[in-house]
């Protein structure tokens, strides 16, 4: 079974890119016209231009528009059974945050025990699914805040929290801030 089409724009993944963040990594790839050369979102080399990225969501993608794998993230070793599942329980969080999911929707969508997932997940990416998800769903509101007009409350409920206060507290445990301090220091980055 392979990953589900991930949902997310190109702006995001080129965010995710720029953060190095190792969250995304397996849920799509890094091609760069300019080397011919493709990597995990959380690669630590130099950053590309923009112009010159194409996302692609596997390695054979890449590897059939003529694109050879970094060395240096080496983005073709993961692949292995145990963190196939892992990544195909990140990317149907991805997809799903702004649905209510529990851990055995996850496990049931993947075929496993919500128990064997759990240590599985845990393991691989050293936090716990539902860790995950709440911080997925902050960078997407992160990134709402940043590329939209919304206000905080339709943020809140678009990414899948169910109380603004649940929100704001864990907005503040990813962040560091409030939703409406982080939308006014971009303004003020920007300016
Ligand atoms: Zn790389």
């Amino acid at each position: 079974m392979s990953l589900e089409h991930v949902k997310m724009s190109f702006d995001e993944m080129w965010n995710k890119i720029m953060e190095c963040d190792r969250s995304y990594d397996g849920l799509f790839y890094t091609a760069v016209k300019s080397t011919k050369i493709f990597c995990r979102p959380s690669c630590r080399s130099r950053k590309p231009k923009k112009v010159n990225v194409t996302f692609y969501e596997t390695i054979s993608e890449c590897v059939e528009a003529g694109y050879r794998a970094c060395k240096r993230c080496q983005p073709e070793i993961e692949h292995c059974p145990q963190i196939d599942l892992v990544r195909r329980a990140a990317g149907y969080m991805v997809n799903h945050l702004n649905e209510k999911i529990v851990l055995q929707d996850i496990a049931e969508h993947i075929g496993v025990s919500p128990f064997y997932l759990e240590r599985l997940f845990k393991e691989e990416m050293k936090e716990t699914p539902r860790e995950y998800l709440e911080k997925i769903r902050i960078h997407k509101a992160a990134f709402l805040l940043k590329d939209s007009q919304k206000t905080n409350l339709e943020i809140c409920f678009e990414v899948g929290f169910r109380s603004p206060s649940n929100f704001y507290k864990a907005f503040r445990r990813v962040e560091n801030c409030s939703p409406s301090h982080y939308r006014k220091s971009l303004r003020i980055k920007e300016s």
